[in-house]
């Protein structure tokens, strides 16, 4: 993976491609973890009722705004340009990692997710905000935060 930045000289645009695959590889491994323990799971009951909408803990009643387009998704993706019936396109670890208040306290998955954030953030440098990312944009965040050291 390629990812042209101005933080360092031209001839060291190599050694820059050799941390971004790492870190790709990485970013990937957190990713694909968080998705298994989401599925298993199930912490946001995310459902389709038999009219057709799609629902979740948070979001588990059908509202209906006058004069506006009717909605058929309810989740905290709903505002999301990128969201898509078959989950999140862009691979964004950062809403991965998410869970409202909804989920009560004292679940393992909160547990597990925020270890693998704390992971991310503090091990690897991951950019884990803000949300709506493209993985290709958190990387690049995240590569300037290992860069600074900030
Ligand atoms: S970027 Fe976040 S809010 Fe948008 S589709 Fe992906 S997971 Fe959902
Ligand atoms: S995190 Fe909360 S709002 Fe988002 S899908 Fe899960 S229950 Fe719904």
């Amino acid at each position: 993976m390629t990812i042209q930045t101005e933080l360092m000289p031209t001839g060291e645009q190599l050694l820059l491609d050799y941390i971004l695959d790492d870190l790709s590889a990485i970013y990937d491994r957190i990713y694909n973890i968080a998705d298994r323990l989401i599925k298993k799971h199930n912490p946001c009951n995310i459902h389709t009722t038999k009219t057709g909408y799609t629902l979740c803990k948070q979001y588990n009643t059908v509202r209906s705004v006058k004069g506006k387009e009717e909605k058929r998704h309810y989740l905290c993706c709903t505002a999301c340009e990128y969201q898509s019936k078959t989950g999140c396109p862009i691979k964004c670890l950062p809403c991965k990692l998410f869970l409202c208040g909804s989920i009560p306290n004292g679940r393992v998955i909160i547990d597990r997710l925020y270890r693998l954030k704390v992971i991310a953030e503090r091990k690897y440098k991951i950019a884990l905000f803000p949300y709506y990312r493209t993985k290709n944009e958190i990387l690049k965040d995240s590569l300037r935060k290992i860069s600074y050291g900030r």
